[in-house]
C-alpha cells in the first residue's frame, strides 16, 4: 500500500503543476502537453502489463496484466486536478490493452514499451453510429485478402481521434448485424492508407471524433486474438478499465466537495458565512457520507479485480453509484457558488461538465444495472 500511496504523492505533484497550465491551451495542445506530464513523471507506464514494458505492480496483480488499484488511486488524483490528465492518462490503457492481451509477440514488442513511456498515444475504437451499447451490432467490416485484411466502416466518439497513432478498431469479420460471434479487433495505424479523422467538440475538455476507415489494408499480424475473439477482447479491456471510471468519478466529487467547503466558509451573506446555514451544513454532511460511500465500492472492486475473482457485481455497482453521485455532488458545488458555479472558468463549472460523460461511457449506467441485475438474478 506504501506503493499506492507514493503514486497518489507522484500524480499530486503532476496535477499542481499541469492543472492552470493547459486550462487555456486548445485541445490537441491541452492534450499533447498533459500526456507530456504524465510521461516525464513515469506515470503511464502504470497502463501497461509490467511483463510488456510497464510498471512493476510487485504484489499487487500478475505480471500479464495492469494493476486496478494503481489505475483507481492514480485516476481520482489525476481527476481531482484535470480532467485532461486523466483522459490522457486512461486511454494508454485501455488502447493498447487488447495488444497486451491478443497481440502476437511481435506487435506488442514494438508498439507496449512505447505506449508505456508515452512515445506512443493511443485509442480504443468500438462505438459506432449504429452501435453504441449493443456492440453486437458494429458494423465496420474487416474482409480477408490473403496475409492481409481490408476494413471498411465508421467509428465515432473514439477519444484521442486525430491525436493517437494507433486505434484498437473491433470489425465484423463474419455474420450479420447483431451476431456477437463474427467481430475480430485489429490494431490500425493511424497513419495507413483510407484512415481519415473528424474531430468533434463534446461539453468536458476531451480529444475525441470520428474515425472513418475506406479500404485500409492491415496484415493478419495485426489481428488481436482470434477471428471471432474481438468481442471478449473488448470486454476484458472494459471490465479491467471501468472500476477506474468510477475512480475518476470520485475525484472529481472529492474536488467538488473540497471547492463547495472552501467557498462555504469563505463567503459571507446574511451577516454570516454560507457555512453557518444549516441546510448547506447538511449538504456537506451528506456530499461527504456519499463520497466516501461510492470510494468503498471503488475499493471493494478494485481489490477484487486485482485478485483476479469474480467482479462483475462490484465493478457494476462502484461504476453506477460512483458516477451517479459524482453527478450529484458536482452539481450540489454549482449550487453552493452561486453564479459563480455556472460562470465559464471556475473550477466547478469545469468539473460539473468534465463529470457527465462517466455515466454513458465504457457501459452506461443502465447497462451497469442490466449486468448488476443479471449477477443478481441470473
Ligand atoms: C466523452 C466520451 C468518450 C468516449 N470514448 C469512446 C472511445 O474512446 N471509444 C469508443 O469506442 N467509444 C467511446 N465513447 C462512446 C461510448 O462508449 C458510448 O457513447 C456508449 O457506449 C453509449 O452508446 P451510445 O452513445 O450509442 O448510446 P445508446 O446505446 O444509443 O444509448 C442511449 C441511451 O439508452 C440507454 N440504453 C441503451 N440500451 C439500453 C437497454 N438495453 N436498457 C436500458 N437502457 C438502454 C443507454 O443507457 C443510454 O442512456 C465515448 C463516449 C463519450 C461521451
Amino acid at each position: 500500500m506504501k506503493a499506492l500511496e507514493q503514486l497518489v504523492a507522484n500524480a499530486r505533484k503532476v496535477g499542481a503543476a499541469t492543472e492552470k497550465r493547459i486550462e487555456d491551451l486548445d485541445e490537441t495542445r491541452a492534450a499533447l502537453a498533459a500526456l507530456a506530464a504524465l510521461r516525464e513523471a513515469g506515470l503511464i507506464a502504470w497502463t501497461v502489463p509490467k511483463e510488456f514494458g510497464g510498471a512493476d505492480a510487485q504484489d499487487l496483480c500478475a505480471a500479464d496484466t495492469v494493476s486496478v488499484r494503481a489505475l483507481c488511486a492514480l485516476r481520482s488524483e489525476l481527476a481531482w486536478h484535470s480532467g485532461m490528465l486523466d483522459v490522457m492518462f486512461v486511454m494508454q490503457g485501455l488502447g493498447s490493452f487488447p495488444i497486451a492481451i491478443g497481440g502476437a509477440d511481435a506487435l506488442r514488442a514494438e508498439v507496449l514499451p512505447a505506449v508505456a513511456r508515452g512515445e506512443r498515444i493511443a485509442a480504443f475504437a468500438l462505438t459506432e453510429p449504429d452501435a453504441g451499447s449493443s456492440l453486437g451490432d458494429v458494423a465496420t467490416r474487416a474482409v480477408k485478402n490473403g496475409d492481409a485484411w481490408r476494413l471498411d466502416g465508421k467509428k465515432t466518439f473514439i477519444s484521442n481521434a486525430g491525436v493517437a497513432h494507433h486505434y484498437c478498431v473491433l470489425a465484423r469479420t463474419s455474420g450479420e448485424i447483431g451476431d456477437t460471434k463474427g467481430l475480430t479487433m485489429f490494431f490500425v495505424p493511424a497513419e495507413a492508407r483510407g484512415v481519415e479523422v473528424n474531430r468533434f467538440e463534446v461539453i468536458g475538455p476531451h480529444p475525441i471524433g470520428d474515425v472513418a476507415f475506406s479500404k485500409v489494408e492491415v496484415p493478419d499480424t495485426h489481428r488481436l486474438g482470434p477471428e471471432g475473439g474481438g468481442l471478449a477482447i473488448a470486454i476484458a479491456t472494459l471490465n479491467r478499465f471501468r472500476p477506474s471510471v468510477a475512480a475518476c468519478a470520485n475525484g472529481f466529487a472529492r474536488r467538488a466537495l473540497d471547492e463547495s467547503m472552501k467557498r462555504l466558509l469563505s463567503r459571507k451573506q446574511f451577516g454570516k458565512p454560507l457555512a453557518a446555514f444549516q441546510s448547506l451544513r447538511f449538504d456537506i454532511a451528506e456530499m461527504d457520507m456519499r463520497l466516501r460511500a461510492a470510494e468503498l465500492l471503488v475499493d471493494e472492486a478494485a481489490r477484487l479485480s486485482d485478485e483476479g475473482g469474480s467482479a462483475a457485481a462490484a465493478v457494476a455497482r462502484a461504476k453506477l453509484f460512483a458516477t451517479e453521485n459524482a453527478g450529484w455532488i458536482c452539481d450540489r458545488a454549482v449550487q453552493h457558488f452561486g453564479g459563480l458555479g455556472v460562470k465559464k472558468g471556475s473550477v466547478v463549472e469545469r468539473i460539473y461538465r468534465d463529470v457527465r460523460a462517466l455515466r454513458i461511457y465504457e457501459g452506461s449506467s443502465e447497462i451497469q444495472k442490466l449486468i448488476l441485475a443479471k449477477e443478481l438474478l441470473g
